[in-house]
């Protein structure tokens, strides 16, 4: 196909971001529908998620195999990794060797943030706005903006008079020395519990400061040999075929035996199989079919969690602190001997639920009881704005000039978690209401999902295209059912934005499977994308 560019605007389609989602977004619409494309990344260079969470320690924990793309045969052939699991060097390499194969960086302006993005109904073209100054209009939108990308700082008293540095995880700048200085760490999510293990024997001292303890299973990250590597190769589109057709998508088989249909006896042997195996989805989805959903089932993987602590910690009070009390039914995190570091005489632990931060001074941190706690740097491991983070920050209009802010003041819409009704031909890579799994084969299926959409478009002369709010009504019910069928929502996490203070709590994933949600995709596609309006008008693009 060629371009043709007969739409009226300076290109025709915008992509916002060069993570794993907008990378591909532009080889597909550039290189295989012959469009013009433009593309943003407020970062220096391609990577997303792995070029700004450069803290130590950062590791994905999807296995390396399937962290990667499952389209590009050749680069699976080609790339190779040396442990079971990758590190953010290791995930930024082979971004930016995937950028350089397909030539992507030359449709890219890096350094550059968009800031709005306004529809106008006249010529249905979006004009976009970056912070260099740039006005550029465009038929189509997409945008790979991240869902765990724009940070969340906590507002703490004081946070702006710290004299050391003041480190967030997902900014970690170049070149910080952490070699015998005093510590702090706020947050013990996944990016804390990573960053505290990495940190604790570079430090003099290292205080932690949790409020909610998680549970967490090792990661298991061990050396692959490349007789290892081989067979996968070997065996890749069996790989992908089982994960693209599966829960989670993490490569390995799910469960389908209840957690209560065998003996306490089994139900251990299978717990501690998969915490010899390692991995944070495994055993929340490997061990049991119904982990996620059934509360015996939880408690269950609870108490063999919490008795592990117990048997790690080696002070009573600490594992204590350490256990958490709360449903197993947050992001499943892993680590790697995260429990163990609590034993080390430079490791501190401080409950800021009992004894919260009363403010940050500019040598450090004092808690509500009076302790001063001296640091050097002091690292926000405190997550992230998830999923619309980045959405808000940019002023979008549809039509009648409706904001996005406004259409998402109770939580994000979002149809099949990539168009949101009343924004014509935006879609959006990881938008609110997408699947919960391992990302790169959800941002995949996404990606091609959107790239068909536009070619439909283009080919049947459809100037605007956004779904029917009756069809964005029912999969938002559909997303609901589901996630009301699990215990997630009980769980205080990001997944339905209970981490940020004010945040509406809404269910922001379907969570239903990649399976079933590609079935979903796939029959919206061929019923000719009934559930969209198409608006056909004939002179718009001539
Ligand atoms: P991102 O990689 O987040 O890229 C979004 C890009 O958009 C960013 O570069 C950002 O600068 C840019 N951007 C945003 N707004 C604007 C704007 N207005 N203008 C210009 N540019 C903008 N997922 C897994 O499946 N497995 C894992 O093991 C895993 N580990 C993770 C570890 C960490 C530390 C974090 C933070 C996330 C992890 N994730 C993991 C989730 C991860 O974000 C996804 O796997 C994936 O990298 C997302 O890719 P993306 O392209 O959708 O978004
Ligand atoms: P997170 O899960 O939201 O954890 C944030 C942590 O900061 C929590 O412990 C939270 O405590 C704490 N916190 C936030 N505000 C605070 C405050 N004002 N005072 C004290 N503590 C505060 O964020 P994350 O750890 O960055 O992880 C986010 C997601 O990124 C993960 O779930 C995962 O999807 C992805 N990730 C994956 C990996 C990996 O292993 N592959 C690594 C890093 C990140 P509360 O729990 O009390 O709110």
């Amino acid at each position: 196909m060629t371009h043709t560019n007969t739409h009226g605007g300076d290109v025709d389609a915008i992509v916002i971001g060069a993570g794993f989602g907008g990378l591909y977004q532009v080889k597909k619409l550039r290189d295989d529908l012959g469009l013009k494309v433009q593309a943003y990344d407020d970062a220096p260079g391609v990577g997303g998620t792995w070029h700004w969470n450069r803290y130590p320690g950062a590791l994905s924990d999807t296995p390396s195999h399937v962290y990667r793309y499952a389209f590009d045969k050749e680069l699976l052939q080609e790339s190779t990794w040396e442990t079971t699991y990758l590190t953010q060097p290791e995930i930024l390499t082979y971004l930016n060797r995937f950028a350089d194969k397909h030539d992507l960086r030359r449709s890219f302006q890096f350094e550059t943030r968009v800031t709005a993005a306004h529809f106008d109904e006249a010529t249905n073209l979006w004009t976009v706005t970056t912070n260099k100054g740039d006005t550029v209009k465009a038929k189509y939108i997409v945008c790979g903006l991240g869902l765990l990308s724009a940070i969340n700082t906590p507002d703490i008293k004081g946070i702006g008079n710290f004299k050391g540095e003041l480190i967030h995880t997902g900014q970690w700048p170049e070149g910080v020395d952490l070699q015998g200085k005093r510590i702090g760490v706020i947050g013990t999510g996944s990016t804390g519990q990573q960053v505290i293990t990495a940190t604790a024997p570079l430090a003099e001292h290292l205080t932690v400061f949790q409020r909610t303890p998680q549970y967490n299973v090792p990661v298991g990250n061990r050396p692959q040999s490349a007789e290892e590597i081989a067979e996968i190769k070997k065996n890749y589109d069996a790989i992908w075929d089982q994960v693209f057709n599966s829960g989670v998508a993490f490569g390995f088989e799910e469960s389908t035996i209840p957690a209560m249909s065998v003996s306490e006896e089994e139900r251990d042997r299978i717990f501690q199989d998969a915490w010899d195996e390692g991995g944070g989805f495994r055993f929340m989805f490997g061990t049991f079919c119904d982990i996620a959903t059934d509360e015996a089932a939880n408690k269950a993987a609870q108490k063999f969690i919490t008795t592990k602590i117990k048997q790690i910690v080696k002070d009573p009070k600490t594992a204590e602190l350490l256990t958490p009390t709360d449903l197993y039914a947050k992001r499943p995190l892993c680590g790697h001997n995260y429990f163990e570091v609590y034993n080390r005489d430079n490791v501190s632990l401080i409950n800021v639920k009992q004894n919260p931060i009363d403010e940050i001074t500019e040598t450090g941190i004092r808690l509500a009881d009076g302790t001063e706690c001296e640091l050097d740097i002091l690292i926000l491991a405190t997550g992230f704005d998830a999923v619309e983070g980045n959405y808000m920050k940019i002023d979008f209009r549809g039509r009648g000039g409706v904001t996005l802010a406004e259409r998402w003041k109770d939580g994000p819409d979002g149809y099949l978690g990539v168009s949101e009704t009343g924004f014509p031909n935006l879609f959006m890579i990881l938008g609110p209401n997408g699947p919960f799994t391992n990302l790169p084969p959800s941002i995949e299926t996404q990606v091609e999902w959107i790239s068909d959409a536009i070619k439909y478009t283009e080919d049947n002369g459809i100037a605007a295209f956004d779904p029917k709010p009756e069809a964005e009504e029912e999969w938002l019910e559909t997303c609901r059912t589901i996630a009301g069928m699990t215990l997630f929502p009980k769980a205080e996490s990001w997944i339905f934005g209970a981490n940020v203070p004010g945040k509406k709590n809404a269910v922001r994933f379907y969570l239903g499977g990649l399976i079933n949600y590609r079935a979903v995709l796939k029959e919206v596609a061929d019923s000719g994308y009934a559930s969209f309006e198409q608006t056909r008008i004939s002179v718009a693009a001539e």
